[in-house]
């Protein structure tokens, strides 16, 4: 199984929850204490060593606020799997 490191950009997040709803893993969360320049929670990964690089977070968000990085099996480099553009 691929595995990925999700990036979340908290200044783009608008706090909608839709990648904590869409990832499988349920390994996303709203920040509770924590508030972006906008005033709103940010999407966090709470466990990036479950996430699967399946992409649906970053596919989903309306803000291209989520990045996955693609990690090789044999070594630790990571591939861009998604970019934010
Ligand atoms: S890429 Fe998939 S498993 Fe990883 S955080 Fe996003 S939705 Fe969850
Ligand atoms: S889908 Fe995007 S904008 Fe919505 S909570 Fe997740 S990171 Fe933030």
């Amino acid at each position: 199984m691929s595995r990925g490191r999700p990036e979340l950009d908290r200044e783009r997040c608008k706090g909608c929850t839709l990648c904590v709803s869409a990832c499988p893993e349920k390994i996303l969360v709203m920040s509770r204490d924590q508030f972006n320049r906008q005033g709103v929670p940010f999407a966090v990964c709470f466990d990036e060593s479950r996430c699967t690089a399946c992409m649906s977070c970053a596919i989903i968000c309306p803000d291209m606020a989520i990045r996955i990085f693609r990690l090789t099996a044999a070594a630790s480099e990571p591939n861009v799997a998604a970019s934010d553009g």
